[in-house]
């Protein structure tokens, strides 16, 4: 205990700021490139957890060349520290699309389309020629043609292989679906029912391309579990490099695999009411939650050990803007005082990321983020 906090306190942190255990990320990236090397898929890792270069520079040295960005902005960012092959993994924003093609004269860029009106203001575009992935939906229900609509798929299939700006990719879909799992039968589950749905629609594209189709798949929770993946030729998760207490309530990591927190001063200790009270709240955790069992919503979770160990001492209950309050564990004296810092562990490491500014490691380095980068610094940064 003592050794996290001394280690902690060293870094001479005030208010609530977020940790990177640098090594342990670095593992999580190494064991996911050797996965997808044995999977027989290429890896391109979403940057939208991380969404720092000198994160990205930690990918770049395990051999990672390809990356998923989820905004035009990212794409520039990135492209801005030398990624040149970024597929934008969102249905691309015809607004942007002026910047979208100068882009695309720089890098290898690829975006996703899932109607015919998208494709035709992509063709209406100057510019370079834009590798084209359709969306699929499995199941999910949030965005892309439904796998079994095989009317759009070959309407808008046949629009991007007519398109005069546009390079059939392939078909890409995120299931989302696996993050109501609990356990890995579960997750292989909804995976492989996802999958087979991509092949019905991987054959219509095939057929229309007189060729292979690519398929290319997302989510951490699948590409950590999952033995083998007939029909997949790319994975792209994210949130792996991280990990938070959602994947590991999932089963698709350990707690000991969760390489970032959020380091807290306690406010205050209230033994007489089970409750402590952080600097801490929405606007420093995020407002996701989690749900278990008929217990109340966690925020995330207080250790005192992160990270040499992951045990958890008190689930944040309630949080608001800047205060967050974690139910300490009842009789004999609290184990956190009044002043000391504490290591917050998430319930979503995007979502927390996406809140701080920049990141601190344990070894004191200060990594910046997008958020702190304008267009105007380019490459610089
Ligand atoms: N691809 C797309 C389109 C996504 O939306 C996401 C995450 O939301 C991912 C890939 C990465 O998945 P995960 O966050 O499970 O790692």
């Amino acid at each position: 205990v003592e050794r996290t906090a001394g280690r902690l306190e060293e870094l001479g942190i005030e208010s609530p700021t977020l940790v990177v255990d640098r090594p342990r990320a670095v593992r999580n990236i190494e064991r996911m490139v050797r996965r997808a090397a044995k999977l027989g898929v290429a890896f391109r890792p979403h940057f939208k957890t991380h969404q720092s270069r000198a994160v990205g520079r930690w990918f770049r040295d395990c051999g990672v060349t390809a990356i998923t960005v989820s905004s035009v902005r990212m794409a520039r960012y990135f492209a801005g520290d030398g990624w040149s092959d970024i597929t934008i993994a969102m249905p691309v924003n015809v607004r942007e699309l002026r910047a979208v093609a100068e882009l695309a004269g720089d890098v290898k860029l690829g975006v996703l389309v899932d109607s015919r009106e998208a494709v035709a203001a992509i063709a209406a575009v100057a510019g370079a020629r834009l590798r084209v992935w359709i969306k699929i939906d499995t199941g999910y229900g949030r965005a892309g043609i439904a796998w079994d609509d095989e009317e759009r798929i070959t309407s808008v299939a046949r629009a991007v292989l007519s398109s005069p700006r546009s390079d059939l990719a392939g078909i890409l879909s995120h299931n989302g679906l696996t993050y109501r799992e609990r356990g890995r039968d579960g997750v292989l589950a909804v995976h492989s029912e996802a999958a087979k749905r991509l092949q019905a629609a991987r054959e219509i594209v095939s057929c229309l391309a007189e060729g292979d189709c690519a398929v290319s798949i997302g989510d951490t929770p699948a590409a950590s579990l999952v033995e083998e993946l007939p029909g997949v030729d790319e994975l792209r998760p994210g949130n792996f490099v991280f990990c938070d207490l959602t994947q590991a309530s999932i089963g698709s990591c350990s707690m000991e695999d969760i390489a970032i927190a959020v380091a807290c001063p306690v406010l205050g200790v209230y033994p007489e009411r089970e409750r402590a009270l952080l600097y801490g709240g929405a606007v420093h955790l995020s407002l996701d939650s989690l749900k278990e069992g008929s217990g109340g919503a966690t925020y995330g979770c207080i250790s005192l050990e992160w990270p040499e160990a992951a045990s958890v001492y008190a689930p944040i209950v309630s949080l608001s803007q800047e205060h967050g309050v974690a139910a300490i564990p009842p009789g004999g004296a609290p184990a956190i005082g009044h002043g000391q810092l504490v290591s917050v562990l998430p319930v979503h490491s995007c979502l927390t990321c996406d809140l701080h500014p920049a990141y601190l490691t344990l070894d004191g380095e200060r990594l910046d983020t997008i958020r702190g980068w304008t267009d105007s610094d380019g490459g610089a940064g």
